[in-house]
């Protein structure tokens, strides 16, 4: 087997692993850094172009997070041959948020906030979403390629992550061994408010490529989700009993939905006032019609549950009647979870910040690079001001600013316990900054010596 990360591995970027199975080459994910921009923000296609051994005949998606399937347009215009694989929820999701991807890189052009021509257009996206391939969680199916010299077979499993997210289990023989490879992508072993906790193979496996995300937050080991709702509720209540409004930046895909959950939950408690208002915007809106439409065919903790069950309001287009809506308590949910300029999120924080009645209460990961990433490092440190975006430049910090463990992650210590489970010869670490990948290799070294632990940089090959 030969391994290669085809994006940035030093920080969470581009996910994209090259593996070549017995003559079989496959892509696992095809994202995008959301840090970067235009051919910065892809992975290095230009690898296996250069190397006549690497090539690829299928692509498999493990879930619609744009650093998991942003680049997949441009893969398949580079490479049109590639099968491309999913589950069906994905693939809804992809014709959702794909386009949406196509407009903001357009208007990024047109504003003047970015050099690069959009990665792909609308036109393009409809053409490629008739050669996805779809199949549900348990269901065998081949992605043996054209000069693969034995069968290989892939099976999806339930990532517990987000709607439609798994992980894949990749069977084949090399030298008349059988060889079992299993890919976590982002993995949550633990319920959320909505999506169950994942599932994983029954038997052991021989390579695990494993997400490391929460490898350096020890923080998040030693509370529970039923206490971070709970401190959350508390929180929001206080907020709103001063006559200030709470900002929660989401991602649009999953942390909306499940942060929706919690506040529904937390109203029928009696916790939040029943009648406060609840903003939601944008795309937001549109995947959680998606997860209510699949409520009864992807995996829920209970059915019956629908995000709209929850009274949502449009945020207001113009920014005067934003003004206005703020005269009044509220709960504003709104992408993008980091905060990122021109976001929704990163406008709102940007009206709430220098009154000190309001919160910004952030519920996922976020990169120590980006403006919520910035906005928590300043709070914590006690800073009088903060930038949220470079043309208007600081402003004064007054605002409460904390921070609730909601993540769609798995904490560490269960990552290790997927270790145990799985009884892997060889671990590949993925998807965490090196501090987090350190912790998780350093800790399977010392639990379980006789795995073999690879850290391997981008663009090197791994040969197991
Ligand atoms: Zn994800």
């Amino acid at each position: 087997m030969i391994f290669v990360a085809l994006g940035d591995t030093e920080a969470i970027g581009a996910n994209c692993y090259f593996v070549k199975l017995d003559g079989t080459g496959l892509v696992l994910d095809v994202g995008v850094d959301p840090n970067e921009e235009g051919p910065e923000s892809l992975p290095r296609f230009e690898l296996i172009h250069r190397n006549p051994d690497w090539y690829i005949d299928h692509a498999i998606v493990t879930h619609a997070h744009h650093d998991h399937i942003g680049a997949l347009p441009v893969l398949l215009r580079e490479f049109p041959h590639v099968l491309v694989h999913m589950t069906r929820v994905t693939r809804q999701l992809a014709d959702l948020l794909l386009p949406a991807s196509a407009r903001l890189q357009r208007r990024r052009l047109q504003e003047g906030r970015s050099s690069y021509g959009p990665l792909f257009d609308e036109k393009q996206l409809e053409g490629y979403s008739y050669l996805y391939l779809t199949h549900e969680p348990g269901q065998d199916f081949s992605v043996t390629g054209l000069r693969g010299r034995s069968p290989v077979r892939a099976r999806f499993y339930h990532a517990g992550h987000v709607l439609g997210s798994a992980g894949v289990l990749l069977t084949h023989e090399e030298d008349g061994r059988r060889q079992r490879v299993f890919y976590t992508s982002d993995t949550n072993l633990r319920p959320q408010a909505i999506i169950p906790g994942g599932d994983y193979p029954e038997e052991p496996v021989d390579v695990l490529i494993l997400e490391s995300t929460a490898g350096a937050d020890p923080e998040a080991e030693r509370t529970t989700r039923r206490l971070e709702e709970e401190r959350f509720g508390e929180a929001v209540r206080r907020v709103l009993d001063r006559g200030g409004s709470v900002l929660v930046p989401a991602f649009a895909l999953g942390r909306a939905q499940e942060v929706l959950a919690v506040i529904d939950r937390l109203k029928r408690e009696k916790v939040l006032p029943a009648d406060v208002p609840v903003y939601t915007a944008g795309t937001m809106r549109a995947i959680a019609d998606l997860y209510d439409r699949t409520r009864f065919v992807t995996p829920r903790l209970d059915p019956s549950f629908e995000v709209f069950r929850v009274e949502q309001r449009r945020l207001p287009r113009r920014l005067e009647a934003v003004r206005q809506a703020l005269a009044e308590p509220a709960i504003y949910v709104l992408s993008s979870g980091m905060m990122f300029e021109r976001s929704l999120s990163n406008r709102m924080a940007q009206l709430l910040v220098e009154d000190e009645r309001h919160a910004i209460f952030l519920v996922g990961f976020a990169r120590e690079d980006s403006p919520a990433g910035r906005l928590l490092a300043a709070a914590e440190a006690g800073a009088e001001e903060i930038v949220l975006d470079e043309q208007r430049g600081p402003q004064s910090l007054r605002c409460e600013v904390a921070r609730f463990r909601f993540s769609g992650h798995s904490h560490r210590r269960d990552l290790l316990r997927l270790v145990e489970r799985l009884q892997p010869r060889h671990v590949i670490l993925v998807h965490g900054d090196e501090d987090a990948r350190e912790w998780m290799a350093d800790n399977i070294q010392f639990f379980y010596p006789e795995v073999n632990v690879w850290m391997p940089r981008s663009g090197e090959p791994l040969e197991l």
